[in-house]
Formats: C-alpha cells, structure tokens, sequence
C-alpha cells in the first residue's frame, strides 16, 4: 500500500500539486480534507494554466460576405481584430496586444474610436499576433489613413511570440495554441477572462454561422485531411472554450444549447464518419457544462 505523503508530518501535512509542496490547514474531519484537496488541486490547476486574468475588446469587427449556402452578400472580407490587455490595467506598450492586425480604412478608424473610448491611442499598443499568415490576417494598416495620427507607424508595434510571453509577466497568461486544418500554420490564442476561459481562433472557426452549418471555407480547396484537422481543431477549442472570437464574425459564448445543436448535426459535417472522436469530444463538453 502506498504511503500517504502526509504521514511524515502530520502536525503540516502536505500535499503533492501541480504547483509543488501545498502546506495543509488542520481538518475537522476526512471529507473537509477532500474537499480541500480537490479545491486546492483545481486552483493549482489553475494558478498554473491562467497565472492572470485578461480582459478585451474588438479593434475592428469581422465579417465575411460568403455564406455558407455560397451566396454573396455586400459585406466586407474582414478579420475580426482584437486587443488583448491584463484586467485593472491600462492597455500599454508592455502589455497590450492586438490579434490579426489586418485593418480596412473604416476598420482603423473603428479602432481608433475604440482605443479612444479606453483613453487610449495606437500609439499605445506594445504587440501584434498573426493567428495565421493568409493575407487577410497579416500585419496590413494603413498610416496614412486620416484615423492614424500622422507621426504614427507600425513599427512600434512588435510581433508577439512565445519569447516575448516568457520574456513578459503581463502576457504570461496567453497561451497559443496550435489549430492547424483552415491553415497549417494557425494558431489560437487562450487566455482567461472573468467571463470564462477565451480563444481568439482566427479562421479556424470563420463564424457562428459557419460553425452551426459544420461548412468550412470550401473556396481554398482543402483535401480530406485537411477538413479532418478542421474538425479536430473544433472540438479542440470547443472542448475548453467559454467565449470564442472566431476569425470573422462576433465573439460567442459556448454552451450547452450550442454544443447540442452541433452535436445533432454534425452528420452534416463532410468526412464525419471518419472522425468520430469529434462528437466523442463534444459530447465530453456538453456532459461537463450539464453537471
Ligand atoms: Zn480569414
């Protein structure tokens, strides 16, 4: 029988944790230990994962003007950008990040109105991250624009990478995750906010719309492995999301009504009968957000 590692010291138990060593409070009785331990145990888990809370606004929001059902509307072809700063701060040049940086001319000027609501400039912003490198999620803005102030320019802006997160306290807390299938190279961004954990996915979720229809960008001609790796990168995202920004759409909560519906239609998703491990995870998801 294992030893329990608290016996060495049972005046300070201890305990084992993702964390390392966490000294124990004396207990009443067993369950009140467990109770601490699973707690304890989640918080680690936490502490670890999510070592800050971020909070975020949309700098210019997306849209697409094809629709699933290959109809084209006169909306424009834009990514959704997004700043990324610690919560109880303001955004600055060590701690703000903007996601996708691929502004229109009205897209700045909605940014500008943004960041000025905040009491805030571009002028302010540290970082930039491309989710992937399609040109309509690239680094493109245009300084000369009236909404720019004439003396600014993206150079002040820096490429955020897993460096400068290391390098960096106040962007400790973002994660980028790997989310190959739209594009090889995509990766999401995963932070905690206070309302729940957020992924900034760029187009491995185009919209909500898109999602609901399990349709992907068929106009990039994907092969099936390709749409297999799409799939896989959902459920990836939707097995932890709370909130996602999809690449160009408005941002969506995930619950259980959502998970339900694309749990229901997912045999309308192309290939499905070879990656049952999809559904398997949402359905993983939706049992968790029940309990
Ligand atoms: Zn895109």
């Amino acid at each position: 029988m294992k030893t329990p590692v608290f016996r060495k010291s049972p005046r300070t138990p201890r305990l084992r944790s993702h964390a390392g060593w966490l000294r124990l409070p004396p207990f009443a009785n067993t369950a009140d230990l467990l109770v601490y331990v699973h707690l304890s145990h989640a918080l680690c888990r936490i502490d670890v994962e999510f070592p800050m809370l971020y909070q975020w606004i949309l700098l210019q929001n997306g849209s697409l003007p094809l629709k699933p059902d290959q109809q084209f509307t006169s909306e424009p072809h834009v990514c959704s950008a997004t700043l990324v700063w610690p919560v109880d701060t303001a955004p600055a040049e060590t701690n703000s990040l903007v996601v996708d940086p691929c502004f229109s001319t009205s897209g700045l000027t909605f940014a500008v109105r943004q960041l000025s609501a905040l009491g805030a400039s571009l002028e302010d912003i540290g970082f930039f991250f491309e989710t992937h490198g399609h040109g309509d999620h690239v680094l493109n803005i245009r300084p000369r624009s009236s909404a720019a102030s004439s003396h600014w320019s993206t150079r002040q802006w820096r490429r955020w990478t897993v460096s400068a997160q290391q390098d960096l306290d106040a962007t400790r807390g973002i994660q980028p995750i790997s989310c190959p299938g739209h594009a090889d190279d995509l990766q999401a961004l995963r932070f905690a906010t206070r309302e729940g954990e957020t992924w900034i996915v760029g187009d491995a979720i185009l919209d909500l719309q898109w999602l609901r229809l399990w349709q992907y960008y068929w106009p990039n001609m994907y092969g099936r492995d390709d749409v297999l790796q799409t799939w896989r990168t959902v459920a990836e995202i939707l097995a932890h999301a709370n909130v996602v920004i999809p690449g160009h759409g408005p941002p969506f909560a995930v619950d259980a009504a959502l998970l339900e519906e694309l749990v229901g239609g997912f045999t309308h998703a192309e290939h499905h009968e070879h990656c049952a491990d999809v559904v398997d995870r949402l359905r993983h998801r939706l049992a968790a957000l029940r309990r």
